[in-house]
């Protein structure tokens, strides 16, 4: 090639990297808009954490979504990086802890006065916001002002969020559960030093990541796998659950290993808050044998 001819090659190319960061660029000035307006663009949806047996709803994990006019439905895949790395972690993290803490009180409410059990709220939480010294204390607060006791949330953290601080991440953890709130591993299984960290952690739940799921029915070494998972569970006397069941036969294999807690499109999709808030309990998932 003629270096003309390279020369318009590298011109083209960098015209569309161009295009890509201003992309990046108006995104990121939408996010703090939208974040700055008080969050009608960024709300949570709901999807509910079943035990498979009894098909009680013992609580919703809180998802974050993006509405925009301007670039239509943006995945949390998506926002949430662009979130942190522009140091908007923070106001979207506690814009979801307190419309998820307001939604579990309003939930809980209805319940109590069916004289129904209490429902939990889970909420992810990123590196940065693990970090911050001040994140008991902002809890405390929201759990006070929304009159949720600390049981009814559970914090949930990735093994990457873990790893990026471990010795913060450990005593962060200790303060979070003296609140009396639960914490979870997200995604277990695919980060790097499951183990090691699980060593000096004091979590309380295992989300098991749901790549091990779907290969539950055709994989004998995933159904080994999970089965270890449960175990270690069980020895380290933490709750587990399966996160992405997406069929019967993939709940029917999870309950033959003994797992019960489970969160899936199966049992239930994200929905929005006035769905959740009268979301009843379920049962036949699995058609009889
Ligand atoms: P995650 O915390 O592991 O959440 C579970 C994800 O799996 C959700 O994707 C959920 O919609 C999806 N899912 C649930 N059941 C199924 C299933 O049966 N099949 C399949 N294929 N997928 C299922 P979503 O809502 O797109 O969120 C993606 C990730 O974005 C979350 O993964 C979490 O890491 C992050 N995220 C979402 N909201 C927040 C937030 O408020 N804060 C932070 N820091 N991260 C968030
Ligand atoms: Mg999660
Ligand atoms: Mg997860
Ligand atoms: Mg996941």
């Amino acid at each position: 090639a003629s270096r003309a001819q390279r020369g318009g090659h590298w011109q083209i190319f960098d015209e569309s990297l161009r295009a890509d960061h201003q992309q990046r660029l108006a995104m990121e000035i939408a996010l703090r808009d939208a974040l700055a307006a008080g969050g009608e663009e960024i709300f949570p949806v709901f999807q509910p954490v079943v035990e498979s047996r009894s098909g009680k709803v013992i609580g919703f994990e809180a998802l974050a979504r993006w509405r925009t006019s301007r670039f239509g439905q943006v995945s949390p895949a998506e926002f949430i990086p662009l979130a942190e790395a522009a140091g908007l972690i923070d106001p979207l993290g506690s814009l979801m802890l307190d419309r998820s803490l307001a939604a579990c009180a309003l939930w809980n409410a209805a319940r109590a006065a069916q004289g129904l059990p209490a429902r939990f709220v889970a909420v992810n939480l990123a590196a940065p916001q693990l970090i911050a010294p001040d994140l008991p204390q902002r809890i405390a607060a929201l759990l006070a002002r929304h009159d949720v006791p600390g049981e009814m949330l559970h914090l949930e953290l990735t093994e990457s969020t873990l790893l990026a601080q471990p010795a913060a991440a450990a005593q962060m953890i200790q303060q979070l559960k003296e609140l009396g709130c639960q914490v979870a591993i997200d995604d277990f299984g695919t980060g790097y030093s499951s183990f090691s960290y699980l060593q000096h952690l004091p979590a309380d739940v295992l989300k098991i990541d749901r790549s091990f799921m779907a290969e539950l029915p055709h994989q004998p070494r995933a159904r080994k796998i999970v089965a270890v998972m449960l175990d270690l569970a069980q020895a380290l006397g933490m709750s587990a659950i399966a996160e992405g069941i997406e069929t019967p036969e993939v709940l029917r294999e999870f309950e033959a290993l003994g797992g019960d807690c489970v969160q899936g499109y199966l049992t239930g999709r994200p929905m929005p808050f006035e769905e959740a808030l009268t979301h009843p309990d379920g049962l036949n998932w699995v058609a009889p044998a």
